[in-house]
């Protein structure tokens, strides 16, 4: 994690953090019905209490576009978080207005506030200086907890940084440090698995990974793509005819670097799209024209035991079929579960993230199982694309000191 200041670079007795984080938590009628992004800020925030400062949360929830919307405040947010602290919040009916700055003002050590969603507040998505300005104003040091947000280049998480000493939290520094093991500076050899439903979706990510990984394992809905780049009939499935160029690039590309790519060499196929269709095991090249692939064999799963023993990295991103439908689940949950123990074993650091992959590792059972899980998402997926995400780099140009 090169050049990124840290808590540690930092003396923050009474001072005023402002601290971004990421409370985006499922929501089911006002309840809060997942609180792990609300515990993952947690650490960093007791940290800051207990060196007596005073912390002022800032956070988006959901997509109000620069609107009051009412239903995504952020007060029932701050009211549980406070349950979790075990300490009460202080909640700012505004984001960057008179409420808030008063009430940021008059902020004690060891206290914390929550600004109201963010994006209630059109300059926020603009990246808007006076936006970035305002906020800064309230503070003294910015500390930026949300790797979740970082791809944004928006005023909390890119702007402020301008305007003040800015350092990242302990939660996104966990997160920048197994990343960096996971791709930047991995033991090898390291391999990649990219699942899920579409190469379009992932292109991005695969000309990536296949510059940066001993081994690429293709799987899910996407290999279907690459399958058919070899020539297979790969009946009903889904099938993107218009990327087999891409395909065929992609392994080219894999050729001329000396990498591998694996596919899975058995497939199991079904008529219907359903839970527990009638399915059957079989090679890529016996697929009917009226079957459909949804997961990975047997033989695959067999296979990719022997070559995950073999690696020293492994990071993941998708599952190998359709997870969701019993029991096209099977390829992902088995291969879930060697990465796993491998791991536990100490003998592979294994990383995962994006998109459904958090949903299909939670139900392969595995997750705390992993060397890392990352619940980021977008800003994973452009990780994984190689890309540099602005709250990432916005961190890197800042210094710690004003
Ligand atoms: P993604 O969001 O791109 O990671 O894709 C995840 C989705 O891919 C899941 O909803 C899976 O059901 C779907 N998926 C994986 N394999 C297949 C397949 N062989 N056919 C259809 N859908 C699939």
């Amino acid at each position: 994690m090169a050049q990124i200041q840290t808590l540690d670079d930092i003396s923050v007795e009474n001072k005023k953090i402002l601290m971004r984080v990421d409370v985006n938590v499922p929501m089911s009628s006002g309840v809060i019905t997942d609180d792990t992004r609300l515990r993952h800020i947690l650490p960093t925030v007791k940290e800051l209490i207990e060196k007596k400062a005073s912390v002022i949360l800032v956070a988006h929830f959901g997509r109000p576009k620069g609107q009051i919307v009412p239903d995504l405040t952020l007060a029932p947010v701050a009211e549980y978080f406070g349950r979790l602290l075990g300490q009460d919040i202080l909640f700012a009916e505004d984001t960057v207005g008179e409420k808030a700055q008063n009430m940021a003002a008059s902020l004690k050590a060891g206290q914390v506030m929550m600004l109201e969603n963010i994006r209630f507040e059109a300059g926020e998505e603009k990246n808007s200086a006076e936006t970035a300005k305002a906020l800064a104003k309230m503070a003294d040091i910015y500390v930026n907890d949300a790797f979740s947000a970082a791809h944004r280049a928006h005023a909390s998480t890119e702007g402020v940084t301008k305007f003040l000493p800015s350092v990242v939290g302990r939660g996104m520094q966990t997160e920048l440090e197994a990343l960096d093991k996971a791709l930047a500076a991995p033991k090898r050899p390291v391999a990649a698995v990219v699942g899920g439903a579409k190469v379009s979706t992932k292109i991005d990510l695969l000309e990536n990974l296949v510059e940066k990984v001993d081994v690429l394992i293709i799987g899910g809905g996407m290999a279907n793509t690459f399958l058919a780049a070899r020539g297979f009939n790969v009946g009903k499935s889904l099938c993107e005819n218009d990327l087999i160029a891409t395909a065929k690039r992609i392994e080219e590309r894999a050729l001329h670097l000396g990498k591998q790519i694996i596919l899975p060499i058995d497939v199991v196929v079904a008529k219907e799209f359903k839970q527990n269709a009638e399915h059957r095991a079989c090679s890529p090249q016996d697929v009917q024209s009226d079957e459909m692939i949804l997961d990975a064999g047997p033989e695959t799963v067999a296979m990719l035991r022997q070559t995950f023993a073999s690696m020293k990295t492994v990071v993941w991103n998708g599952p190998f079929g359709a997870f969701e439908l019993l029991p096209f689940d099977v390829a992902t949950v088995e291969a879930a579960r060697i990465v796993a123990e491998l791991s536990e074993k100490g003998m592979i650091t294994s990383v995962a993230g994006g998109g459904d992959t958090v949903a299909a590792l939670n139900h392969a059972g595995v997750a705390e199982r992993f060397s890392y899980i990352s619940t980021a998402g977008g800003a994973f997926l452009e990780w994984m694309e190689g890309k540099s995400l602005p709250g990432v780099q916005a961190l890197q140009n800042a210094k710690a000191e004003a």
